[in-house]
């Protein structure tokens, strides 16, 4: 088993690593939730390096359009890496580019699997091609979550705020609607949209029993997009400073830790109606959940709903579910005028404020504290370290077992006899994208 630093680790425990590096990091503490109840966050399983659509912010090389997709038993081996390195309940997000383009039936195929191996499932996408059709398939196959990336920086023809996407995300919303997926949003925050931040906070919050997450991405320098480094105004301050403002209430990011506190910033509301409150604002009760659920079996926490969870905990530890049942009372006491007057109903919103590195400014900790990894060939990486290296993993020679033996497989020239690479050949100009087309563009200039 390989640490998030790449170095061979031999102990039983799959949580060990990571829990090492966040000690060894100076990050662990009461409210540390990574290395404890699970032994990663989530793994990223890219499927395809093509994708419609150009982003401005793009993490993809400028050499993925060339790249063939993985086939489809690399994959299922590569799912069987994820669990053996991570084990049951871990979260395996299907991406790319954009997955959408490759057959639906891949994606039943990798669905399947995952579920058949105890982990859950996402499906990454720009929504353009995830219909109803194919999500109603994809439900069926096991697909846990859908994380929709739409915001300004995809660059859609005929939005020009943040507030005009919010019919495109209603949409997406309802493609979804009654299927038993989880519905999460993910938002590049760049200098375009920034101040748009608490509008599209309250967006979400109205449609919280709808979405279960939202996901804010920082802007980095890394990958083909034509936009580079975020001047100083977004810093993990301003955006849950953004957050809180959308959200018309105080936000604790320090209550739950995710990993490194540089790289991840977690909170959560709950909503019944138009009332809303923080379900984090006892940060010693929950310290003592996160001890309590420590001692929990991963697959047993991972069969549990978050009612039949704190009833299991209240069964081991009466006087701990007595102080939750206590907490949980005050949040229905502050969310009463929107239970009174709505359907009686309490959605949870978990957010995500997730700062990516520059490729070219990594650090050393953080990566080691990773808690958003990518599976390649060679076994997990650090999101951040594989944005970096993109190209040595994505057109790195694998080898595959076949009845006769083994064969090789590589991005850009398919199955071949060895492992030798292939050259990197210059894409013609309509398969440019990113910096490359710009570039192309301006030299056509007269
Ligand atoms: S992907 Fe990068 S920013 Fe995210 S947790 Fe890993 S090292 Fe930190």
């Amino acid at each position: 088993m390989l640490s998030p630093a790449g170095e061979i680790f031999t102990g039983t425990d799959q949580r060990a690593p990571l829990r090492d590096a966040l000690i060894r990091h100076g990050q662990m503490s009461a409210a540390q939730t990574a290395g404890r109840l699970l032994p990663m966050a989530c793994v990223s399983l890219e499927i395809t390096q093509r994708c419609n659509l150009d982003c401005s912010l793009c993490y993809l090389s400028s050499r993925a359009e060339a790249a063939r997709d993985v086939p489809l038993p690399i994959l299922l081996d590569r799912i069987g890496m994820i669990h053996s390195h991570y084990g049951p309940g871990t979260s395996i997000q299907i991406s790319g580019g954009d997955p959408t383009l490759r057959s639906v039936g891949d994606l039943e195929a990798l669905c399947r699997h995952i579920k058949s191996l105890g982990m859950r499932s996402c499906l990454m996408t720009n929504g353009i091609r995830a219909t109803r059709a194919m999500l109603e398939r994809l439900a069926a196959a096991g697909l846990n979550d859908l994380a929709l990336h739409v915001d300004l920086t995809q660059e859609r023809k005929g939005y020009a705020t943040e507030a005009d996407l919010h019919d495109l995300r209603r949409t997406y919303i309802e493609r979804a609607r009654g299927l038993d997926i989880r519905i999460l949003f993910n938002t590049t925050v760049f200098d375009g949209n920034f101040h748009e931040l608490p509008e599209l906070v309250r967006f979400f919050r109205q449609n919280a029993a709808d979405i279960d997450f939202i996901s804010f991405q920082m802007q980095a320098d890394t990958g083909r997009g034509v936009l580079r480094e975020r001047d100083g105004t977004i810093t993990q301050a301003s955006v849950m400073r953004a957050i809180r403002d959308g959200a018309g209430i105080e936000l604790d990011f320090d209550a739950i830790s995710v990993g490194h506190s540089d790289c991840n910033r977690y909170t959560s509301v709950l909503s019944a109606g138009s009332a809303t409150t923080s379900p984090l604002s006892n940060r010693r009760l929950i310290a003592d959940v996160v001890s309590a659920l420590e001692k929990i079996d991963a697959r047993e926490r991972g069969n549990l709903d978050a009612g039949r969870l704190l009833m299991r905990l209240a069964l081991r530890n009466p006087v701990l579910g007595l102080r939750a049942i206590a907490e949980a009372g005050r949040w229905l006491w502050r969310l009463r005028g929107g239970l009174l007057a709505g359907r009686g109903r309490v959605h949870r919103m978990g957010i995500l404020v997730h700062n990516f590195m520059d490729e070219t400014k990594l650090d050393r900790a953080r990566c080691e504290s990773c808690v958003f990894m990518v599976m390649t060939a060679g076994g997990p990486l650090s999101m951040c370290v594989h944005n970096a290296q993109r190209d040595s993993h994505i057109f790195a020679p694998v080898r595959v077992k076949t009845a006769e033996g083994a064969t090789w497989w590589n991005a850009e020239t398919g199955f071949r006899d060895g492992p030798s690479k292939p050259e990197a050949k210059p894409l013609p100009l309509k398969r440019l994208k990113g910096r490359q087309r710009a570039e192309a563009a301006l030299a056509r200039r007269p």
